[in-house]
C-alpha cells in the first residue's frame, strides 16, 4: 500500500432543513480510488468544481469518507485514535497565505507548529533553521510575515508545514493567488523539497505548466478522476484535456498539432521557446542529412 491510498471514496455534501431532513446532496467525488508511492509527486488536475478540494481534505483527514476508504501512511482516517498521526504524516497547505500565517514574526511562526506537538525548545529551531533554509527565506525570518510578497509568505507557510516533519504535503491550488513570479518560486520549492528532502508531494492545480515534473497525474472532473497517467501520456491528449475544459497553453496546443502533422515534437512543450528549440533541432538535422 502507497502512502496515500483511497478505495471507492465517494464523499456527498449533505445540506439539512431546520428539521434536518436532508434537503439536498451534493455528489462532490464521485467513486475515486488512487494509490500513491512515498516520496511521489503528484499533480491534481481539474478545472473549478470538479472535486479536488474536497479529494485533498480527505488526505489529512479534515473529512471523512461517506463510503469508501481513505488510509495515511496505512491508517484508516475513519480510526478516531489515528487522527493526530494522520494530521503528522500528511501537512496540508492552502491557497490564501494569509490564512495559514500566524505569528507576527516569520521564525515564530514557523516554529508554531513543532511547538504545539510539544516538540523540546532546541529541536525546534534546529526545524526553523532547516525549514527556513530549505524555501529560501532565512533573510527574513526576523521580519513580520506582512511586508513579504504573496510567494513568500506562500514559501513561509510551507517552512511551518515543513516543520512538523510529516512525510507528505497536500497542497490545495497553492500558487492561485500569487503572480507568476510567486508561482515559480513556489513550484521550485516544492520540487526541491520533493527531490532532496523525498516528502511526497500532492500538488492541486488548474495551471497545467505547473505539474510537467510530477511523476503522476490524476485529471478530475466532476468528481471523478477522468484521466491518469505521466505528463508525457497526458499533455499528449490535447483534444480531452479540452474536453475537460482544462486551460491548455496555445503554444502546447500548436505543438500538438503539428505532432499530429508528423513533425517530430515532444508531448510536454509548455513554451514558446521550447518550441521554436525544438524545431530549430529539427530544422538543424535535416539540413544536415
Ligand atoms: P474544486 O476544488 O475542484 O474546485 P470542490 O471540491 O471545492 O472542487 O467542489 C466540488 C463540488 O462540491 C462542487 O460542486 C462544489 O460546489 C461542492 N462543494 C464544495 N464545498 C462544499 C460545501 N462546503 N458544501 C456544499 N457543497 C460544496
Ligand atoms: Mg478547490
Amino acid at each position: 500500500m502507497g502512502i496515500i491510498k483511497a478505495k471507492n471514496l465517494i464523499y456527498n455534501y449533505i445540506k439539512r432543513d431546520e428539521e434536518e431532513k436532508v434537503e439536498e446532496v451534493n455528489e462532490a467525488v464521485k467513486d475515486v480510488s488512487l494509490d500513491i508511492e512515498a516520496g511521489q509527486f503528484v499533480a491534481v488536475l481539474g478545472h473549478n468544481g470538479s472535486g479536488k478540494s474536497t479529494l485533498a481534505k480527505h488526505m489529512n483527514a479534515l473529512l471523512l469518507p461517506s463510503e469508501g476508504t481513505v488510509w495515511i501512511g496505512g491508517m484508516d482516517t475513519k480510526d478516531d485514535d489515528s487522527l493526530l498521526e494522520v494530521r503528522r504524516t500528511a501537512g496540508m497547505v492552502f491557497q490564501n497565505p494569509d490564512n495559514q500565517i500566524i505569528a507576527s514574526v516569520v521564525e515564530e511562526d514557523v516554529g508554531f507548529g513543532p511547538e504545539n506537538m510539544g516538540v523540546p525548545t532546541d529541536e525546534i529551531w534546529r526545524r526553523v533553521d532547516e525549514c527556513l533554509k530549505a524555501v529560501g527565506m532565512t533573510a527574513y525570518r526576523r521580519s513580520s510575515p506582512d511586508r513579504l510578497s504573496g510567494g513568500q509568505k506562500q514559501r513561509v507557510a510551507i517552512a511551518g508545514v515543513m516543520a512538523m516533519e510529516p512525510k507528505c504535503i497536500v497542497l490545495d491550488e497553492p500558487t492561485a493567488m500569487l503572480d507568476p513570479n510567486g508561482r515559480r518560486e513556489v513550484i521550485r520549492t516544492v520540487r526541491e523539497l520533493n527531490k532532496k528532502k523525498g516528502i511526497t508531494v500532492i500538488l492541486i492545480t488548474h495551471y497545467m505548466e505547473e505539474v510537467i515534473h510530477a511523476d503522476r497525474i490524476y485529471v478530475m472532473d466532476e468528481g471523478e478522476i477522468a484521466m491518469e497517467g505521466t505528463p508525457e501520456e497526458i499533455f499528449g491528449r490535447v483534444d480531452e484535456l479540452k474536453a475537460l475544459r482544462l486551460d491548455v497553453p496555445q503554444v502546447t496546443e500548436l505543438a500538438h498539432g503539428l505532432r499530429k502533422k508528423g513533425v517530430p515534437l515532444s508531448p510536454c512543450i509548455l513554451d514558446v521557446e521550447e518550441l521554436v528549440g525544438e524545431l530549430v533541432g529539427i530544422r538543424k538535422q535535416r539540413t544536415a542529412q
